[in-house]
């Protein structure tokens, strides 16, 4: 399953390759969870947030 990420040099959403999640700092110490790839058009750099993962109960 391929991730669609927007690339900026493209000018629109491309198919992500060596996608690997990455986790961000964010503010009051929450963390964000990332997707960073490569374009698989032009090969340059994506990142794409995803959806915080809330503890389950
Ligand atoms: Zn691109």
């Amino acid at each position: 399953m391929a991730t669609v990420a927007w690339c900026m040099k493209c000018g629109k959403k491309t198919e992500m390759k060596n996608e690997k999640v990455i986790e961000m700092k964010g503010k009051g110490g929450t963390k964000r969870r990332a997707a960073k790839g490569v374009c698989s058009v032009c090969g340059c750099k994506q990142y794409k947030f995803l959806p915080s993962l809330k503890k389950a109960a």
